[in-house]
Order: structure tokens, then sequence, then C-alpha cells
């Protein structure tokens, strides 16, 4: 039997850590502001997401207390302290903290930082940070007895309940570590091992790489999720196209990635990786280095944030530019390609003999609709919701074409300036998209759908000139099967660099 005051102590326990998580939970409603919703189904969804946050703080919570009174106090003011910063940016400016932000934030321009300081964040913070402080002193109305079987059979199930929730096999894990107070955690620890990935430096398995042309532009263009069967280019019913079409561009339709997910494919795709051997991916550089070797400028342009996987890659690169650095998945504003053009357009003015480009863009990434400016909003209806489930799937079609249509014509604003070049401009995708085939929608699970993916190549007429077979041979080569091992050979071959790691058999630009 447990006496009164001890059972009093224990409700009060519990009651105190809900409450603390209630609290917080103030601040993780920013992180789900302007989430498109349609109906009520939605709501109850998003609701019951929020509820998982409270619920896995309100565990945290009763571990935490566990603490010393002043230890417990210090700890819960400073998670709200910045939450409460985030909670500000989120709903102010639709500021997401991700891996690039903490960099920016800790490492490069802490003058970016000053600039975001104005009187407001400084009461809102202050507010938020005296009623936390007042919350945690609630600590004092209860005693917990450690050595107390309840104290010990709570602790142990609050334990248990936080590795369930947030173990990477986990459904809830996502939505919860991406979202305020989690993503302190979760974003430093990605951000500190992201830093250990770059600085571990890889070897250089080549011995030689000599450009044979003295003026070459290269472009290569990581697309993602664009699937070759919702393109015009490839029998679409729906002209989606246009501009690639008028320009030239040939389109390989037999694509296969051996990955359905970013973070797999990109980093096999810029590496010696093939399906042999898949971890070259982990050891070795990118083919940016073999340009780097053969005295190309190089330039990584990203879109996306430069995960774990790959970051080592995008620090290869001589240039290293990253757009729209404030977002992230659970942000519903534009994210456009578009916002790559002024910095490419500006490293080309530059007019660099040799120049390698290597443009990461968001494509046809969900959601669909904050992908494409407004002008191409062509094939209508669109998807209202975020929830795929509560989605009209002719709807959810609508939208992912429009992002086809915009990507055709993000690739001829890259195409244009290299017109009286002599260039090339390469274009893959890193997995494809499923559209409802079989109940199966986006990537990252199973449907061929996601396997199946989009590659192009575009060449200027002074390019044409040069490499007559090469143009001869992706016409004749474009229609045969090549798993995205090609690129890596492919790549270098048309920028003729002789190097002892060029592996021909996988170029497409050979018979
Ligand atoms: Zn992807």
């Amino acid at each position: 039997m447990i006496g009164d005051l001890r059972h009093n102590d224990w409700l009060r326990w519990i009651a105190h850590s809900i409450l603390c998580a209630i609290f917080i939970g103030i601040f993780t409603v920013t992180d789900f502001w302007g989430t498109p919703l349609n109906s009520t189904k939605d709501y109850l969804i998003i609701l019951s997401h929020w509820a998982s946050i409270v619920f896995a703080c309100t565990c945290v919570n009763l571990i935490l207390t566990l603490l010393p009174h002043r230890g417990f106090v210090i700890v819960y003011a400073t998670i709200t302290f910045l939450a409460s910063i985030l909670a500000f940016y989120r709903y102010t400016m639709n500021f997401t903290l991700n891996t690039m932000m903490l960099d920016i934030i800790l490492q490069n321009d802490l003058a970016v930082s000053a600039d975001m300081l104005e009187w407001p964040i400084f009461v809102w913070v202050l507010c938020a940070t005296t009623i936390s402080i007042l919350i945690a002193n609630l600590r004092k109305q209860y005693i917990i007895k450690i050595k107390n079987r309840w104290t010990i059979g709570t602790v142990i199930l609050a334990s248990l309940t936080l590795i369930l929730l947030l173990a990477p096999t986990s459904r809830f894990s996502r939505p919860i570590l991406n979202r305020i107070p989690f993503n302190i955690v979760e974003m430093t620890t990605k951000y500190i091992s992201e830093r250990q990935e770059i600085t571990n430096e890889r070897p250089r398995v080549f011995k030689t790489a000599n450009a044979q042309s003295d003026s070459l532009t290269v472009v290569f263009i990581i697309g993602e999720a664009l699937r070759p069967s919702n393109l015009h280019i490839n029998g679409y019913r729906r002209e989606n196209t246009p501009n690639m079409e008028r320009l030239g561009v040939v389109s390989f339709d037999s694509v296969w990635s051996d990955y359905v997910y970013t973070n797999r494919s990109v980093p096999h795709i810029l590496t010696r990786a093939d399906t042999s051997n898949p971890n070259l991916a982990y050891t070795e550089r990118s083919f940016i280095d073999v340009f780097n070797a053969a005295g190309f400028n190089t330039i990584f342009l990203g879109n996306q944030d430069a995960e774990k996987p790959y970051a080592y890659f995008t620090k290869e690169a001589q240039t290293s530019i990253f757009v729209n650095l404030s977002k992230g998945v659970y942000n519903y504003d534009k994210w456009l390609d578009e916002d790559i053009l002024p910095v490419y357009q500006k490293e080309l003015a530059k007019n660099n003999k040799q120049q390698l480009f290597v443009l990461h863009t968001i494509g046809s990434h969900w959601w669909y609709n904050v992908h494409y400016s407004d002008s191409f909003e062509i094939y209508k209806p669109v998807m209202k919701s975020r929830i795929v489930a509560s989605c009209d799937s002719m709807e959810i079609v609508n939208s992912y074409d429009n992002t086809v249509a915009y990507t055709d014509w993000f690739i001829s604003q890259i195409i244009e300036p290299l017109k009286n070049l002599n260039a090339i401009c390469i274009f893959l995708s890193d997995h494809g998209e499923a559209l409802g085939e079989n109940g199966q929608w986006l990537h990252a699970s199973e449907s061929t759908m996601m396997n199946w993916t989009a590659a192009f190549v575009w060449m200027s007429d002074n390019y044409k000139q040069k490499h007559p077979y090469f143009n001869q041979n992706i016409n004749h080569n474009k229609h045969q099967f090549y798993k995205t091992d090609f690129l890596f050979h492919s790549v270098i071959d048309a920028a003729d660099i002789q190097t002892d790691i060029l592996d021909t058999t996988f170029s497409i630009f050979r018979e």
C-alpha cells in the first residue's frame, strides 16, 4: 500500500510533467503554422502529431524532474529559451532549424544572426523564460523518492515509451524529432556528425586526370523525384516538357536507380559506386575531385540541405553555395529551383575556361505545390491538403505534373546561357516517384515507379561539332537500359578528361 501523501506526490509529479510539456507544446504549435489542411480529419491528424510531441515531452520531463530542483529549473528554462527563439523565427519568418542554418549561426556569419535580433524577440523570449522558471519551480511542491517502486516503474515506462517513439524505425520519430523542441537535439547531433563526415579526409584513388579541351562547360543537374513516365518527351499524354523538346534534349527513358531516396542515391550517383561496389559511395571522393585535378573550376549549387551521406562532396567543389537555407520538410511556402538561377548566372559570367557546375535541385519533391511558381499551376485542380490520404489522387497527379512543367522550364533556363559555348548539360533524377500505383505514393518505399528515374543530355552546337560520335551515340543509346551507375563515368567522359579512373564501358556516350 502507498500512503496518501506519497500517492499525492506521485500525482503531482505526473501533473507537473504534463504541465511543463504543454507549455513547451505552445512553441511547437508554430511548427504546424501554415500547414495546408482541408478537412476535419486533416486537423485531427495534425492534432495527433502535436499531441504525440507533448506526450514525448511529458516522458522527458518525468526523467528530467529526477534532477535536483535547481538543476531541473536550469535545464527546463534553457529548453524553453531555445524553443521560444525557434518558435519566434518560425512564426515571423518561416525559418526552420536545420544543419545549414546551424553552420551559419555557429561558424560563418555572426553578422547574419545579429541582424535578426530586434526588440520583439527579447520581450518574447524574456516572457517565455520567466514563465518557464515559475512553472519549473512547482517542482518544490512534491518529493520524488527514487527507491520507491512507483517512481522506478514510472521512469522505466517513460524511458521505454521514448525509445518506442523515437527509434529510427518508428513512424513517429521523424514528425517528433524534426519539430520544436526535439529538433534542437536532433539538428545539433546531425550537425556534429556531418562535420565529422566532411572532415574525415577521403583518399584520391586515381593517378592522373588531364583535360583535353581547353574550353568547356559541363553542367550536371541532380533532379529530385522525377519519374520518366510523366514526361511528354517520353510519350506522356500531357505536354509538360515543351522547352526540352524545343531545345533538342535527348531523353534516356530506361534508367534505373537501385535506391529510392535521396540520401542513398545521391552519393551513389556522384561516386564510382556501382551495383557491385555500392560502398565506394562512402569511402571515395566524387567525380568533382576528378574535375578539380584536371584543372576545372568546380561549383556546387544546392537547393537542398547537404545531408550527411553527401555533405562531403559539396565540400569537394571549389565553390559551394546553398540557396533557400532555412527550409525544412514542414515548410509550406514556396521553395523554388529558380532561386539557383541568379547564382548560376553570376558564376557563368566569370567566363571560366573550364568549368563544372553541379546543381542539386528540389525538383518534384513532396509537397508538390510549393515547388513550382504560380504561373506553372497549369493542371488543375491541385491538391489542398498535406495529408496524402486526404488528397484526391487526380489532384496529386495534377500538382506533380505542374512540378514537371516547372522543371522543364528550369532546365531550359540552365541551358539557354550555354547555347553559344562549348557546353554539355546532363540531368539525372535521384529516383522516381509513385503516384498511386498499387496504392503507393511518393518514394522511399517499395514500388518500381520509384526506381525508374528521368535522365537527359543536351549538347551545344559547338560541342556536337567537336564530338560528333558522342552525339550520334546518345541518340542511338537513349532507349537502352542503364543503371544510375553510368553517371560518374559518363560525366568524366563527356568532359574529355583522360584519367585512369574512367571506365568507358559505363559511358552513355560510347557505343
Ligand atoms: Zn530524392
